[in-house]
């Protein structure tokens, strides 16, 4: 625990990283506080549909206004205002909001926020943490609307006079966008998560933040001093000075090891004694690419293709999906991006799909069993990238949920087929195009010998492993305490995977979020993978761990791993060789060292 007292101390979650403290400064942004009434008669219908119209193509042009601002400045944010231009005259907001005006005879107002409402009752039904997050992204786009209507503007970000920690209830994109970054210091929010646009942006802007504090607003008053922890995810309200002194301390410390990480971004990851590993990224966007190439990633490990489909009521056609893949792997080259074939399903569920009912979705019709019995969806796909590896020449394909060879298989003939019309239509096809598997069902890893003859690499996705080796639903918070990475059971299955890759003489990575968390990097060295890949965020550090590393000792320290018989047991083995072996990594780490068993006050 820190030394001292304050005021209150909050607790949220920490979206960008860093140290900042500063005096407060409350960004008003309550919501338009709207009026509600019936038209008076059908006459009215018209003239409020052409009042919704012009609020609506007041917004687009603001929006347009603020993306040509920042073009220079934040070009790689341009398409979150494209997305909320498009959204302007979505379906679901403008459509909906016209027809409540025409059918129940209400002001323009009142049915936009019935639409939101509407399409808030959809969102929340949805699985998936990052689409069901983009409802706040619908809201903002309304909110602007509702203020054009009502003539209101509670924006107020753009006068601010000095260095200041933003505190808001929520702050949309665009207005983030627009803060100036060299008057802020900090940024806090009530609402928003890890995935929240607003938070990827303070991320990319450098400013330290922490968001779905509940409170904070109200908690604040301007001109307070706070202290913005984007490590631990806290806000401390008017520390004394013993406090205060602390925070100044750790934000120097954090500082220079942030320095030192950064420098390592760019380096290989080369163990002390001259082994290497490629360190790649994990990406479900095209504009992630920015970040890859950011964090000093040497290529895409996983490209996460469902995300195209998710909110899609028909599935994208081949061009949409050649051109996606194209940029990506143009801007990636020279080094590869491996396309991971549609995983739909699960925790990732098309809205067509959801209609489905499957009682059991994580069992059910999903991944390569969907894709092999869709097949004109499966062969798209497939066109598509085949055809952009006749182009750029360094696009790898991969094959989810494969269960064994029968499924191998059959979706090797599939892609041969598809490749044999493209040849036949004159379309070149990448001759050394490599096709590998995820080594993500028990069952593969048990016949990953037979496996590993037929495919050209292995790529160890522990997300599902773990929750099919476990049988713990990834996605249920009832059970998310039994969820285990460590549990024995599945570093042993780790091992003969990697092994049965090795033996066969093709590469093997590991590309779950085990990968990224820097506690775990010395023995998944010591499984000898040539690649890890991981959220780019994670790229730098986990690169600067292994930097400081060393094989020969990583390979002792997994054999000593793979003898412990819980996972809590590794879990302190490997706190206490992080605390001894690799202490400046992890002791400003208050969260990653809280899980270090403490002896006389100290982690050992
Ligand atoms: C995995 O299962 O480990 C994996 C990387 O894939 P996803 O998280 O997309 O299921
Ligand atoms: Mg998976």
């Amino acid at each position: 625990m820190p030394p001292g007292n304050a005021r209150m101390i909050l607790k949220g979650i920490g979206v960008s990283p860093g140290v900042a403290i500063g005096k407060a400064f409350r960004v008003d942004r309550d919501r338009v506080s709207l009026v509600y009434y019936y038209l008076p008669s059908p006459a009215h219908t018209e003239k409020e549909k052409t009042r919704f119209d012009a609020a609506v193509d007041k917004a687009e042009a603001d929006l347009k206004a603020i993306k040509s601002k920042i073009a220079g400045e934040f070009p790689e944010h341009s398409f979150i205002l494209d997305t909320h231009i498009y959204m302007l005259r979505d379906r679901m907001l403008y459509n909906e909001t016209i027809r409540l005006i025409e059918e129940q005879g209400i002001n323009a107002e009142w049915a936009l926020r019935q639409a939101v409402e509407n399409a808030q009752l959809i969102f929340a039904k949805i699985e998936d943490e990052y689409i069901r997050s983009r409802i706040s992204d619908v809201d903002y786009v309304a909110e602007r609307v509702l203020e054009n209507l009502t003539g209101q503007n509670r924006r107020s970000v753009a006068g601010i006079k000095e260095r200041v920690i933003i505190v808001a209830q929520d702050l949309s994109p665009a207005d983030t966008l627009q803060l100036q970054v060299e008057k802020t210091l900090g940024f806090v929010t009530d609402m928003g998560g890890k995935t929240s646009h607003t938070a990827i942006i303070t991320r990319s802007l450098d400013i330290p933040a922490v968001v779905g504090l509940e409170n904070v607003y109200q908690a604040v008053r301007s001109g307070e001093l706070i202290v913005v922890d984007g490590y631990a995810g806290k806000v401390i309200i008017d520390p004394d000075e013993e406090l205060l002194n602390y925070y100044y301390e750790r934000q120097y410390q954090l500082e220079n090891y942030r320095k030192e990480v950064a420098r390592c971004a760019e380096l290989p990851a080369e163990t002390e004694d001259g082994y290497t590993i490629k360190i790649q990224a994990n990406i479900e966007l095209l504009e992630e690419v920015v970040a890859v190439i950011d964090n000093g990633a040497e290529g895409v490990g996983l490209y996460r293709t469902e995300y195209l489909y998710l909110n899609m009521d028909t599935p994208p056609d081949e061009e949409t999906l050649f051109w996606d893949y194209r940029e990506v792997a143009e801007i990636i080259y020279p080094e590869m991006v491996t396309i991971r074939t549609l995983d739909l399903g699960a925790d990732k569920i098309p809205s067509r799909m959801r209609e489905w009912g499957e009682t059991n979705p994580a069992l059910g019709l999903r991944s390569i069993r969907l894709c092999l019995q869709e097949d004109e969806l499966f062969r798209t796909q497939l066109r598509a990238i085949l055809r952009v590896s006749g182009i750029t020449k360094n696009v790898r394909i991969m094959f989810p949920m494969i269960s064994g060879l029968g499924e191998l298989h059959a979706a090797k003939d599939i892609l041969n087929q598809v490749k044999q019309s493209l040849i036949q239509e004159s379309i070149e096809v990448d001759p050394d195009l490599q096709v590998g598997i995820m080594i993500e069902v028990p069952a593969a890893v048990a016949v990953a010998d037979l496996l590993a003859n037929e495919v050209d690499f292995f790529s160890i996705g522990t997300n599902d492993l773990v929750q099919y080796a476990l049988a713990i639903d990834r996605v249920n918070e009832n059970v998310a305490h039994l969820y285990e990475p460590l549990h024995p059971a599945i570093l042993r299955m780790v091992k003969q995977a990697a092994d049965a890759g090795r033996f066969a003489g093709i590469p093997v990575s590991l590309c779950g979020e085990l990968a990224a968390e820097p506690l775990y990097a010395p023995i998944l060295l010591g499984f000898e993978l040539d690649s890890l890949s991981m959220n780019p965020m994670a790229v730098p550090r986990v690169k600067k761990i292994i930097r400081n590393a060393n094989l020969e000792e990583s390979k002792e320290h997994l054999k000593e791993v793979l003898q412990l018989s819980t996972a809590s047991k590794v879990n302190e083995y490997l706190c206490n060789l992080a605390w001894r072996r690799f202490r400046e990594d992890f002791e400003l780490f208050e969260d990653e060292m809280g899980r270090l068993p403490v002896v006389n006050g100290n982690p050992q």
